[in-house]
């Protein structure tokens, strides 16, 4: 046997609690605002649309908060991930960095977003919520929250952005095969829908509005409650699981990383794996090493790092609170990439957060340049990663090839949040030369800007 490949925990030493950043910042988090009144939110201001337990979570400041028996019941299914060393990648790149990753493409829904939906569906259906709405972009978070509602018998509607529900059809398939019903956003069932509609018929559609419709169903139904898969305060929450399972497994591998990277779409994977390295360096002590924290977007939608921090809404129709992030305007559309998970004007507002405090780093990459990595990648560690996660394999090798070019022998870890099977189409483009790079329009992002709530 050579060198060792995976770092693997037993069941019984899967996390028992998620871990909870807002315990250890200096700096509190900015409230929430009511989307009317312009003050902070209260409970019962998101009652229409969360049931309590998860309110509480939102706006809890509680370090750890235990995982339930039920819902670890159903996590250990495919938890612990390992955690891989990608020794024959290291070996193509030639760099005396060691690279890790964590890979959370095994899950039923193939990435990282049954993490939280499985205990958001278990605390609704606690609460006796018998339906759930929902959006989603490339599919993922719909295939996901349709899992978990099978579960609990859980009636699921999953409004799919249009780009995506037309280049996804699988998406859709595996979603309805879970007993979700999937509708194509922007879509005639809602107030906010029509309204797009009315001014553009053939809108692409857009996580901004798709959002709009799952919320207005949610507020203006007893039964139904909303289920938003990344963004928030408690889906960052659950998928720390991932950072605190890497602390275990990178412990046993006897080394401790100077990099640790994550894709940003709204910022849940990447909040899942850095969170609790960041808590260790705030909580100080003796495992406070300094460690770079790398957020990785697309080009075509670079929030994090070409936003304004500003109060703005989660939404196209400005139903939801505002809450300060990094943004690029809720009127703002991205161009339809295949990563149409990191596809969102905004940023999660605790990742913003640890932005402005100077905690962590951002960076972009153009989609070709992503799918050059994943290529090495795929041909290496033999795993075809999903679109989105290409973001973060592009990073990993760029700060290999840096240590390679600076003589470091570093530790690097990302997270490797889904599988592409579903996105082959993506590979046939770049194999085939097909796939472009795709500018944002200077002039839309301004406008989009400019139209930034005043608070
Ligand atoms: C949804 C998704 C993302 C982006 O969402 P985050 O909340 O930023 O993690 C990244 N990768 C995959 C595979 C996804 O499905």
């Amino acid at each position: 046997m050579g060198d060792q490949i995976k770092y693997q925990l037993d069941e019984a030493r899967m996390p028992r609690a998620w871990y909870n950043i807002a315990a250890d910042l200096p700096v509190a988090l900015p409230p929430p605002l009511h989307p009317g009144t312009h003050q902070p939110l209260g409970p019962s201001d998101l009652a229409p649309i969360f049931c309590d337990a998860i309110i509480e979570q939102e706006m809890s400041t509680e370090r750890y908060i235990d995982i339930p028996e039920p819902v670890r019941d159903v996590l250990v299914q495919w938890r612990p991930r390992p955690l891989f060393r990608a020794r024959r990648l290291e070996k193509l790149l030639d760099t005396p960095a060691r690279i890790y990753y964590k890979y959370e493409g095994v899950s039923p829904a193939g990435s990282h977003k049954p993490n939280s939906a499985v205990p958001q569906a278990w605390y609704n259906a606690q609460a006796g919520v018998t339906r759930l709405s929902t959006e989603t972009g490339a599919g993922q978070w719909g295939s996901s929250l349709a899992f978990a509602g099978s579960l609990y018998n859980l009636d699921v509607t999953v409004y799919q952005v249009r780009v995506s529900y037309d280049q996804k059809p699988y998406r859709r398939a595996l979603m309805e095969t879970w007993g979700a019903r999937c509708v194509s956003s922007p879509s005639n069932e809602t107030e906010s829908g029509r309204a797009v509609l009315a001014k553009t018929p053939d809108h692409l559609g857009s996580l901004g509005i798709a959002i709009s419709e799952a919320v207005e169903i949610a507020a203006t139904r007893e039964d139904t409650k909303y289920a938003l898969g990344s963004v928030l305060n408690h889906v960052l929450l659950h998928q720390t699981i991932i950072g605190e399972e890497a602390i275990q497994q990178l412990e046993m591998a006897g080394d401790d990383p100077d990099v640790v990277i994550g894709c940003t779409g709204g910022g849940s994977n990447f909040a899942g794996i850095a969170f609790p390295f960041i808590g260790m360096q705030l909580r100080g002590g003796p495992n406070a090493k300094k460690r770079r924290i790398v957020a990785v977007e697309p080009s075509a939608c670079p929030s994090l790092s070409k936003g304004q921090y500003a109060y703005d809404y989660g939404d196209t129709a400005h139903l939801t609170p505002l809450v300060k992030m990094h943004t690029l305007g809720s009127e703002f559309t991205p161009p339809g990439l295949h990563a149409g998970g990191l596809r969102y004007h905004g940023m999660a507002p605790l990742v913003s957060h640890v932005k402005e405090l100077g905690l962590i780093e951002a960076r972009n990459y153009q989609q070709t340049a992503c799918f050059e990595a994943a290529l090495m990648f795929a041909r290496t560690e033999g795993i075809v990663p999903a679109p989105e996660s290409t973001h973060a394999i592009r990073a990993a090798v760029d700060e290999a090839l840096r240590c390679k070019a600076e003589g470091k022998a570093e530790t690097i870890l990302f997270c490797l949040s889904g599988h592409g099977h579903f996105d082959m189409a993506a590979y046939t483009n770049y194999l085939s030369g097909k796939l472009v790079d795709q500018e944002y329009d200077e002039k839309e992002l301004a406008m989009a800007l400019s139209g930034l709530p005043r608070i």
